[in-house]
């Protein structure tokens, strides 16, 4: 028997309906590079994205086409995200800190027909147009007074496109299952490959991160997403936020700057922000050279990474600002686990909620997870057995764009019982609290173990004299494999192997400790700031222990 319900399709140009009609008056704050502090209202969000859809229709973009965007966190991309996707077209954000050849190869592979760019991102810009033959035309994000001097010539200025636009639009109710927006994974091995979004995971996935025990988004909440909104839409508060009212601060080109964080912050009376570690380390290194407070502040999301335990601690003790660590990848839109206490938990210590925190956090429903062994077995959630994290639900990926979506095929990242192999190793407790031990491909398989090259990381670093270190699994004639700790030491400091592997003897099983230490200058980084791991084997290709 069918139900009798409306068979309304999720839209996500119903938030900004919905949002029009019941938080008009709401603030969005932007930093742009050309002005400092621009304000406007959900109302004018709402207006000037009609106009803008208007003007993509009258620049010749159909149903379907890919529309690129190379911009920070401001309201022009804002009102790209709903007037692009609202319109049938997808939205598809490019992250302008990748690799040049990396950017090249996303556009033409996207076949996107225009591009939105920020000012600051035109020299990139310039530097690839001549190898973008699909791209139509470019459309730079500001204001004729500050359009700038270009070599190219199918270059647009924003408000004027927008400015006789009339604001009438009837946003289109299409299949919810219609492709939204698209974002490249950046890839350490072989191209960047496209995950795709539709307005029903998008949406699925804004209502399960507005819920009390992820983000809380309201109406009575001011929140700064400093993620990017090139990085998985910037974790969906774009969209979360919209839904539910809040007052939105976007930090536009300043994201990595302690000193706009902590005066948006402040003056704009922030209470949740979220971003990555690394902005963290920025804002409380500035909050603690500079002696300013972030009063509001009373909860920041951190993910994309492992946060040390370093940011939670400054800030609880220096700032009350608790910490919500999440895990989630672009390919699972991007909410996976979030951390929250649970009941029975109201006795814990600090330093019980503290470890708590630097765990991943738990599954949030819509996101089943797993971990499975070497023959895809599931594994127990004993807080010990460790094993690949599977993942399935409406806002994980089903194939990567261009590649098969076959489950079990080759290219397609999705096992034949239908569930997505993140690629990380993670253990789960029994509370349900999932903690990531490793890449797959970072393990480091000795003599038929495990062993977790993120662990021997984490103890290297808290040596005080290590600034950086990685672990990597190299050839042993007896094991297959043992560990490799290369570490780059802090300016001016000398702490030899032996004083090393002699700190780390207390700290790590037997098992786990490196059978030796390497010190380098420098280590390899990705375009988005992770180690480079598959760099460093190579270069230790012909390493061999002592
Ligand atoms: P991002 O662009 O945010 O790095 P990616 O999809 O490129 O997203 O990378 C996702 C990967 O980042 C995950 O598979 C995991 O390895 C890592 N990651 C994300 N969040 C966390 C976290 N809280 N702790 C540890 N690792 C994390």
């Amino acid at each position: 028997m069918q139900s009798l319900m409306m068979n309304s399709q999720l839209m996500i140009s119903n938030i900004l309906k919905h949002a029009e009609k019941n938080y008009s008056k709401r603030e969005i704050v932007s930093v742009t590079a050309d002005n400092p502090r621009h304000r406007y209202t959900y109302q004018d969000l709402a207006v000037r994205t009609r106009k803008l859809a208007n003007a993509l229709e009258s620049l010749g973009a159909k149903f379907g086409d890919r529309i690129g965007t190379l911009a920070w966190n401001d309201y022009r991309h804002l009102e790209l995200y709903y007037a692009v996707s609202g319109s049938g077209m997808v939205c598809h954000t490019i992250n302008p800190k990748l690799f040049p050849e990396q950017v090249n190869y996303i556009i033409n592979h996207a076949e996107d027909r225009f591009i939105f760019v920020d000012v600051l991102v035109m020299p990139l810009v310039e530097a690839l147009a001549a190898h973008l033959p699909k791209v139509e035309a470019f459309i730079v994000l500001t204001n004729k007074v500050n359009m700038p001097q270009t070599t190219l010539e199918n270059v647009l200025c924003y408000e004027e496109l927008i400015a006789d636009q009339s604001s009438d639009f009837e946003w289109p109710e299409f299949d919810e299952n219609t492709a939204s927006g698209m974002c490249y994974t950046s890839g350490t091995t072989g191209n960047p490959k496209g995950v795709v979004y539709s307005h029903r995971s998008t949406l699925l996935h804004a209502y399960a991160g507005a819920l009390p025990d992820v983000t809380n988004a309201s109406g009575r909440e001011t929140v700064l997403p400093v993620v990017p909104m090139f990085h998985v839409n910037a974790w969906g508060l774009p969209y979360a936020t919209i839904m539910t009212g809040a007052k939105l601060v976007m930090p536009g080109p300043k994201m990595g700057d302690g000193e706009t964080l902590q005066d948006l912050i402040e003056t704009e009376n922030v209470t949740f922000s979220s971003g990555v570690p690394t902005i963290w380390l920025a804002l409380l290194d500035y909050l603690d050279k500079s002696g300013k407070k972030v009063t509001s502040l009373s909860r920041v999301t951190v993910g994309g990474a492992a946060c040390p335990r370093a940011i939670i601690v400054r800030f609880k003790d220096n700032h009350d600002t608790m910490v919500y660590q999440g895990w989630g990848m672009t390919e699972t839109s991007p909410l996976g686990t979030f951390f929250g206490l649970q009941p029975g938990m109201e006795d814990y210590t600090d330093e019980q909620i503290t470890d708590l925190q630097t765990m991943q956090g738990r599954g949030v429903f819509g996101v089943e997870m797993r971990i499975v062994d070497e023959d895809n077995n599931e594994l127990p959630w004993d807080g010990v057995a460790f094993g690949a994290l599977k993942v399935r639900g409406p806002w994980v990926i089903r194939g990567y764009y261009g590649m098969s979506q076959t489950p079990g095929e080759e290219g397609c990242p999705v096992d034949d019982k239908g569930w997505f192999d993140t690629g990380d190793v993670a253990t789960i407790n029994a509370d349900g609290y999932m903690q990531i031990t490793d890449r797959t491909k970072d393990v480091i398989k000795s003599g038929g173990e495990w062993v977790s090259s993120i662990d021997i990381e984490n103890a290297a670093v808290s040596h005080p004299h290590i600034a950086e270190a990685a672990a990597i699994g190299r050839y042993h004639p007896k094991w297959t494999e043992r560990p490799l700790l290369i570490a780059v030491r802090k300016a001016d400091r000398e702490a030899s192997s032996s004083d090393i592997l002699k700190f780390l003897a207390d700290k790590l099983h037997k098992w786990s400790l490196p059978d030796d230490v390497v010190f380098v200058d420098e280590l390899p980084h990705t375009a988005t700031g992770k180690l480079n791991k598959l760099a460093l084997r190579k270069a230790f290709e012909d390493y061999e222990f002592p």
